[in-house]
């Protein structure tokens, strides 16, 4: 697939377009409203709007074949320190051939290149069903948006157009997890401690246990992250106490094959025979957003990691539909987690992760997708469109 000039403008003009509407998660009502005029304009067989806010455009192939999902999130997080943007952070403005702005590599500009690749490739070449969705709130609750789209739809594979650049094609992801420990002392006036139960400092035993229990190693995915990110204590302020209870969180990346269970257990087996392990609590930690919708999103922080094997009929048309368009790709790891950690790791649904921009530049100041780079994506998503026909 060849883009036509006016096509390209469209592109460029429509990542521009999101880009110049703000939209932090629970904040994707402008977006959305963007993305689903566009979906119309361009012909879309259906657009919808869900209770959560996404928005799914859905184009019918021509000829029977699979159901293929390309997925954009519609949400930025805000922007930390403007005064070190060269460009307006919600400008779009264009120079060097760069499209600047939040959102521009994560990922308005992969979103924009998949829906129109969907639109541009004629139904004639299409085998089977296109959805495009546009879905909120994955830089707070990572893929739980995409994951209301997908219950109860029968879906084979899915794109998520997060930002690899065109030489990378991430064909697995790790998991991540919060793991809260909550841990039960006894208050004394701080003169006199040997009354009380100090639990900042059976915290600080406890953790240093966890600290140095075996972490796991694994030849694909590398050694696993477990690490201490944040401790609080009650009272607070706690002048003239001992602290009666301490909270500790840690962040967590996680291997293939871990789950809740394997995973507490870990800590479990860290805290044996410690002393006053019953006052020691530990759970997997939640995440949760209000929608623009008014409806909210809620959930546990425990995503599983993913891959997509060679084998796979889905990473096989990708792989080839990179290579007839001659864009050579290395297989890697995604390391931050994205909608694929619902969509493969949680429901099992063959997933990859490709699209224009540079991970690097996201959520950093001066952020930006090369225009080249966005209308290649547009062709390559065209060309996986287009093979749908060999799917399987
Ligand atoms: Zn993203």
């Amino acid at each position: 697939m060849n883009l036509t000039r006016d096509q390209e403008e469209e592109v460029i003009r429509f990542t521009q377009e999101m880009i110049r509407c703000p939209g932090y998660s629970g904040e994707e009502r402008e977006t959305a409203a963007v993305v689903a005029r566009q979906m119309e304009k361009l012909g879309f067989d259906k657009v919808e709007t869900d209770r959560w806010g996404n928005v799914i455009g859905t184009i019918y192939g021509a000829k029977p074949g699979p159901t293929i999902v390309f997925d954009g999130h519609t949400d930025v997080v805000p922007i930390h320190m403007p005064d070190l943007w060269e460009h307006e952070p919600y400008g779009g403005e264009i120079s060097d051939g760069k499209i600047w702005g939040r959102g521009a590599s994560d990922m308005k500009g992969g979103l924009a290149a998949c829906l129109s690749a969907a639109a541009f490739v004629g139904r004639s070449n299409i085998a089977g069903t296109i959805l495009v969705t546009a879905t909120v709130a994955e830089e707070l609750v990572i893929g739980r948006g995409l994951g209301k789209i997908l219950e109860g739809r029968k879906v084979d594979a899915l794109m998520t157009c997060e930002p690899t650049g065109m030489n990378r094609l991430a064909v697995a992801g790790v998991g991540r997890t919060t793991v809260e420990m909550g841990v039960q002392g006894l208050v004394a006036h701080s003169s006199q401690p040997h009354l009380g139960d100090n639990a900042v400092y059976r915290a600080m035993d406890a953790s240093q246990r966890i600290r140095k229990m075996p972490r796991r190693q694994d030849p694909f995915f590398g050694t696993d992250v477990i690490e201490l990110v944040e401790i609080k204590s009650r009272p607070s302020p706690g002048n003239g106490c001992v602290p009666e209870y301490c909270w500790v969180l840690w962040e967590c990346r996680l291997f293939p094959g871990e789950t809740r269970e394997t995973f507490l257990n870990r800590f479990y087996t860290a805290l044996k025979d410690f002393d006053g392990a019953e006052k020691v609590t530990l759970k997997i930690g939640r995440v949760a957003v209000d929608c623009y919708t008014g409806e909210r999103l809620d959930y546990e922080d425990f995503l599983k990691a993913w891959v997509t094997p060679p084998e796979e009929p889905f990473r096989k048309l990708v792989e080839k539909a990179l290579h007839q368009i001659g864009i050579q790709v290395e297989p890697v790891i995604f390391r931050g987690c994205t909608n694929a950690s619902v969509s493969a790791g949680d429901m099992g649904i063959p997933s990859l992760i490709y699209g224009p921009g540079n991970l690097d530049l996201a959520h950093k100041p001066n952020e930006y997708v090369e225009i080249e780079e966005l209308l290649l994506s547009v062709k390559a998503y065209g060309r996986m469109i287009e093979l749908t026909e060999q799917y399987g």
